[in-house]
Parts: C-alpha cells; sequence; structure tokens
C-alpha cells in the first residue's frame, strides 16, 4: 500500500468541518483519533463477481472523501472504486459520498464499488451511472483484498 504525499486533501463543505466537530464532541476524542481514511480499490469486475485490493491511501474527515484526481486519472482502467471508513458511525453512503462517486461514474464513464468500514462492518455498493441510486451488495474482505457479487 502506497501512501500519497501529505497535504493535499479534499476537505468539502463548511457542513462536513461542522458535522466532523460534532463526532469529536460527541466521542470525546481528538481530531486525529477519528480522522476518516480513504483508499483508491484496484481489481477486475466480471461478469458475477468482482475483486480489488486496496492501493493509494489517504487520510480525510469523517463524512468527506479524500482522492487524488491525477491518480486516479492516470490508474482509470484499473480502478474499481473507493473504500473508505466512518468513525463512530453507520457504513450507509453520506449526501457527500453520493455525489462524490455519482461525479466519478460520469468522469470515468463505468460503474464504481463504493466500500464503507463503518461501526456496523464492511459494506459495499455499487453506483451503476451517474444518476440511478447505489446497490448494495454482499462483499467480504480477506486481509488486503476485497471481493463481492455485482448487483
Ligand atoms: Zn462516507
Amino acid at each position: 500500500m502506497r501512501s500519497r504525499p501529505k497535504g493535499n486533501i479534499t476537505i468539502y463543505s463548511e457542513q462536513v468541518n461542522a458535522e466532523f466537530e460534532k463526532v469529536c464532541e460527541k466521542y470525546q476524542r481528538p481530531v486525529r483519533d477519528i480522522n476518516e481514511q480513504c483508499w483508491i480499490l484496484m481489481g477486475h469486475r466480471g461478469r458475477w463477481s468482482w475483486g480489488c485490493k486496496y492501493d493509494l491511501h489517504t487520510e480525510g474527515k469523517p463524512a468527506a472523501v479524500a482522492f487524488d484526481p491525477d491518480y486516479v486519472w492516470e490508474n482509470r482502467d484499473k480502478i474499481i472504486g473507493w473504500a473508505h471508513t466512518h468513525p463512530n458511525m453507520e457504513a450507509s453512503p453520506s449526501n457527500t459520498d453520493d455525489i462524490t462517486m455519482k461525479a466519478w461514474c460520469n468522469s470515468l464513464g463505468k460503474p464504481l464499488l463504493c466500500c464503507i468500514d463503518g461501526k456496523d462492518g464492511l459494506r459495499s455498493y455499487w453506483y451503476m451511472d451517474d444518476e440511478s441510486q447505489p446497490i448494495e451488495v454482499r462483499s467480504i474482505r480477506i486481509r488486503s483484498k476485497i471481493y463481492g457479487l455485482l448487483p
């Protein structure tokens, strides 16, 4: 797993930051302990199933998804989606996740996977295009790889 250079993380709106402060306060934990972690997922999408491994790692804030647009574009053929954590939250896509995933589907012109690790475990969603709602599928993590079914 490679680490990207620090100091270039995309943080979304004021509202996201406000939500983040609330989460910190609620759990009385320092900011650094509950930062959202994000990985690009590289792998293969077959006819019935998919498999991928964790690739480039970034650290952001809860409810924000961090990424590196240049790296994504360079590796667009191998990328099948993103994985990120929801520290102390359920593993359901946030509005920000939704907007980001749909934008990337549109930009890369293919369905993309969104795996979220939350307090209810790892859950995986396929965004088939930039308009329809994500579809949750069964998935399993084995070490640094995740395997699952297609919708
Ligand atoms: Zn999220």
